[in-house]
């Protein structure tokens, strides 16, 4: 009975360990998706202590943009370097206009 017992259940088994194997390539994609994009969301790692869903204040279009104060770009306000009360698009425009503010 052995035998005729592995007979039917190995194609079922090696069916399931390929469904398994593909499942787990899928989780890794997507988790490795995930993690690019919350690195280029939050600029680092979300730490090692998973508290659940991570609530983002906001989408990428939702968020308000800021002018600089230098060229007059706008950019995001995550991304804005701010002085004195002034916002600029990087870290040269805030010495730039640090510079002339003197
Ligand atoms: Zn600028």
């Amino acid at each position: 009975m052995g035998t005729r017992y592995n007979r039917f259940f190995g194609p079922v088994r090696d069916a399931m360990m390929r469904w398994l194997f593909w499942f787990v390539v899928l989780l890794a994609v997507v988790w490795w998706v995930r993690r690019r994009f919350f690195a280029a969301d939050s600029s680092g790692p979300s730490g090692a202590g998973g508290v659940g869903r991570k609530q983002r204040k906001s989408s990428g279009e939702a968020e308000s943009m800021v002018q600089c104060a230098r060229c007059g770009v706008f950019v995001p306000a995550s991304e804005a370097v701010r002085a004195d009360g002034q916002t600029f698009c990087c870290e040269a425009h805030r010495q730039e206009g640090a510079r002339a503010r003197k």
